[in-house]
């Protein structure tokens, strides 16, 4: 019976983020002791103000539809947040409240891309982006970049991607999975080439936004030429740690944000109501309320080099945000570790699995087959342990 699913669901690849996930967790089950740096998922509580502001919420009956887009005082917040923080100016009809950011993703997808769309992917890129435009019709055009460009894109690899197919740009900054965050002037070099080609839509990823330890955020729709083709994407799973409340959201032009709307309610009616309210207060909080969780981040990035820079074989770049590490481990391919033939990132991400304990995700998930994902949303002495266990069995 299984071959009467549609072709769509059978090309679709299952999240290698979330499958390595549910493989440690099913390892737990069967008494292993696994530490798992797979899912990019904060290891702190959701702060207690956002935790009172749901309590209330549910007190108050909140238990509603509400409407399709998100709460109109949830958007209002929205667009106050982007102009404090971003100083973007979106307008609450310029906004649509999702069932987290990859809802948003889906959304943009549905809505911009016809069949054979070319959508460019600077590699590497967060692992959902590819699967999301193919499930759209789209096709995505991965740009490899490696670890001596800091694995960002430069103008003249982004000129040489565009054909007249191509529709759109998605890109995360600071990246997931490498942690890399380009600069104010590297965005104004991306958006001098978008200039010539006027056709041409952004998706700037931005849910890490808070979660950097370089400079300032720039995003790339306040430069100029951009506001109009750019979806500015953003949620609050990552700064806030409310992954688990599924609430995303985006700042468009408003056909593109009427468009979202309608294809969201014949799909989720809306994101949750309970989340939305919360997300009230943490989009109203000042960045000084999560300041801890950035700083906890940003010495664990550091623990991590420190630990990670005394394995023979570890190339690594200096991620400037997010909470993963992407270590180049190319060196270890065609060696034997324990009896194991490493052949690709994919063995070697096995291997640490089986050998030492310690969930990580392969760099193939992303568009690079020559790394690994290492999450460090962990504790430091999960982390400790996670490199003490990985240097053994290497
Ligand atoms: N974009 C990036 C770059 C991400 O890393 C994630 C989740 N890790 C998302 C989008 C989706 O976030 P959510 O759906 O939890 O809001
Ligand atoms: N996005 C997170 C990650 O990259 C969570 C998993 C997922 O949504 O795929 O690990």
């Amino acid at each position: 019976m299984s071959n009467s699913l549609s072709d769509r669901i059978n090309k679709l690849s299952t999240s290698a983020t979330l499958a390595m996930a549910a493989k440690a967790r099913e390892l737990r089950n069967e008494g292993k002791d696994i530490i798992g740096l797979s899912l990019g998922e904060p290891d702190f509580n959701i702060p207690d103000f956002i935790k009172e502001a749901a309590k209330k919420a549910i007190d108050e009956n909140y238990s509603s539809y509400s409407p399709v887009d998100g709460y109109a005082d949830l958007k209002s917040a929205i667009s106050n947040k982007f102009k404090r923080d971003n100083n973007l100016t979106y307008a609450p009809n310029q906004i649509v409240v999702s069932t987290g950011a990859k809802q948003s993703l889906a959304n943009v997808a549905m809505v911009m891309l016809n069949k054979g769309d070319e959508v460019i992917l600077p590699a590497p890129y967060w692992v959902s982006y590819s699967d999301i435009v193919k499930l759209a019709e789209g096709t995505p055009v991965e740009v490899p970049t490696s670890i001596d460009t800091d694995f960002k894109m430069t103008p003249e690899q982004l000129e040489a991607a565009i054909t007249p197919k191509t529709k759109m740009l998605w890109f995360s900054s600071p990246c997931n999975p490498s942690g890399s965050v380009y600069s104010e002037d590297e965005l104004k070099g991306l958006a001098a080439v978008l200039k010539k080609h006027p056709g041409i839509f952004v998706v700037s990823d931005e849910i890490y936004e808070h979660i950097n330890f370089r400079s300032k955020h720039s995003s790339i729709a306040g430069i100029e030429g951009m506001y109009d083709r750019t979806i500015t994407v953003n949620g609050v799973s990552k700064a806030f740690a409310m992954t688990g409340w599924r609430i995303g959201y985006i700042g468009a032009a408003d056909w593109i944000a009427k468009a979202c709307t309608k294809f969201q309610g014949q799909i989720t009616s809306g994101a949750n109501a309970i989340g939305q309210r919360a997300t009230i207060a943490a989009v109203e909080a000042p960045v000084s309320k999560i300041q801890f969780m950035i700083d906890k981040f940003r010495e664990r990035r550091d623990l991590i080099l420190n630990l990670l820079g005394t394995i023979d074989g570890f190339k690594l770049n200096v991620p400037e945000g997010a909470f993963y590490v992407f270590p180049d481990i190319s060196s270890y391919f065609g060696k034997e570790l324990g009896g194991v033939k490493i052949e690709n990132a994919s063995d070697f991400a096995m291997y640490l699995l089986e050998h030492a304990n310690v969930a990580t995700v392969t760099g193939e998930a992303f568009g690079n087959p020559d790394c690994i994902r290492i999450s460090y949303a962990a504790s430091e002495a999960e982390i400790k342990e996670a490199v003490d266990r990985i240097k053994k069995v290497l």
